[in-house]
């Protein structure tokens, strides 16, 4: 006979159906980067299933330490899903446990309530948030951050400190250069994608963005960047506040409703994971569930649009330039995208591509996670910086600029030399060198 639910409650009731999927197998235990660190059941999907489920039917305290403590320690990666038989979708089991601790009124440190206001009074306002990115570039280009950090001054300053001082200058381009203003040279245009830009992408990698619409355009594709788009909403909903991703969610549905059904193209596995569940997020709605669910659907990476259109491959080649790749796990679990960034490497004229063990396991960036989490943050990262120095490649590519931070900032951080790209920046200049571009 089937389990039955017993009465649960807050938002964890509404996904009552997805914990009991669970068979308490175990088959994921091994694919979670924090259980393999600390070997408690607690902090692997299965334990933290069994706790949402105590807290959703009152069997356990929302705001115990039991409950928080190894939720708050979940990296949100969701390598379990990959690994689940069963099917759980975790993703959404941990955004509704978020959201109860959330509006369960538990006292939060000082880093989660800055967190929180700069949620809800920066980052759900898009002129200040351009305001606070400006800001941003500024202190990055300063070379302040750049100095400190040479200098090893910044080992002076709290941990967090230094680490955000690390992970701003991870978001420098590693040749210098800032968004240049080219174009293809000659596009035919069968089709047209509509480029979500991402607040963090344009923020602090705008020319992830030029590169991307480039490269589309050399291959066909035809780019437009829709007016009124806004933060997908992802931080928001991994910290909880489910209503202020909603919020964002419904203004973005609106924003690509203009251009009919065209590709919503996106460079980063996170925003891309994000725009994907939309049509969970507001499923409940009446006046955007249908909306919702036509956007999610149209939603490709970047690595996915190319594989549709056909990706050119131009040389000549930068000399002997070793890479790898570390898989971005929103992009990998969220959107699936496992082999196309692979392949758009593998039309890099000149490139040799080098595997990566532990590819698919999450570097720890995980959002905010490395400056809310940062000892556990450190631990799995210093496992991916093991391995990466394995493979002997001075280039390392990844989808998302989260990711991109945390791995430039940890390299940075424990003086290894690395270039950390976007795999479509490496065609990019690979297509600059064979003339592919003009000027504006
Ligand atoms: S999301 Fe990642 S860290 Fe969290 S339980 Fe799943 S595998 Fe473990
Ligand atoms: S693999 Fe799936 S069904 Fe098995 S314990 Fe993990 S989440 Fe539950």
């Amino acid at each position: 006979m089937p389990e039955r639910p017993t009465q649960l409650t807050g938002a964890l009731a509404a996904e009552a159906s997805r914990l009991l999927a669970c068979v308490h197998c175990g088959l994921c235990l091994e694919a979670c980067p924090t259980y393999v660190q600390t070997g408690d059941e607690n902090d692997g999907p299965r334990g933290r299933i069994y706790l949402m489920r105590a807290v959703g039917e009152g069997r356990l305290a929302l705001a115990s330490e039991t409950f928080t403590r190894h939720i708050d320690r979940c990296l949100g990666c969701r390598a379990c899903e990959g690994a689940c038989p069963a099917g759980v979708e975790y993703g959404h089991l941990l955004e509704a446990a978020r959201a109860d601790v959330a509006a369960g009124g538990r006292k939060a440190g000082w880093t989660s309530r800055a967190l929180r206001f700069a949620l809800r009074h920066v980052w759900s306002h898009p002129a200040r948030l351009r305001a606070a990115f400006a800001l941003a570039r500024l202190l990055r280009d300063s070379r302040l951050p750049n100095l400190l950090l040479s200098t090893k001054l910044s080992r002076l300053l709290p941990a967090r400190v230094e680490l955000s001082l690390a992970l701003l200058e991870g978001s420098r381009a590693s040749n210098g250069e800032g968004a240049r203003e080219e174009t293809a040279a000659t596009s035919v245009e069968a089709e047209v994608a509509l480029l979500f830009e991402g607040c963090v992408t344009e923020g602090l990698f705008a020319r992830v963005n030029r590169a991307t619409a480039r490269v589309l355009e050399a291959n066909g594709c035809g780019v437009k960047s829709p007016g009124g788009q806004v933060c997908c909403g992802a931080l928001h909903a991994h910290a909880g506040d489910l209503e202020g991703a909603r919020k964002l969610a419904r203004r973005n549905v609106e924003a690509f409703e203009t251009e009919g059904r065209a590709p919503v193209v996106t460079n980063a596995g996170g925003c891309g994971a994000m725009l994907v569940s939309y049509a969970h997020l507001l499923a409940g709605e009446e006046e955007y569930a249908a909306r919702a669910r036509d956007f999610s659907s149209r939603v490709r990476d970047v690595s996915q649009q190319l594989e549709a259109t056909g990706v050119r491959s131009a040389g000549p080649g930068a000399g002997e330039v070793k890479a790898t790749y570390d898989a971005s796990c929103h992009l990998l679990h969220g959107q699936k995208a496992q082999a196309e960034p692979l392949r758009v490497l593998g039309r890099v004229a000149g490139l040799e591509l080098v595997p990566l063990e532990g590819a698919d396991v999450c570097c720890g960036g995980a959002g905010v996670y490395n400056l809310l989490e940062t000892e556990m943050s450190s631990r799995v990262l210093a496992e991916k910086l093991k391995h990466v120095g394995e493979t002997g490649a001075g280039v390392l590519a990844t989808g998302n600029p989260g990711c991109h931070m945390q791995l430039a900032a940890g390299a940075r951080l424990a003086g290894m030399k690395l270039r950390v790209v976007h795999p479509v920046e490496l065609l990019d200049e690979s297509y600059r060198r064979a003339g592919l571009y003009r000027k504006r």
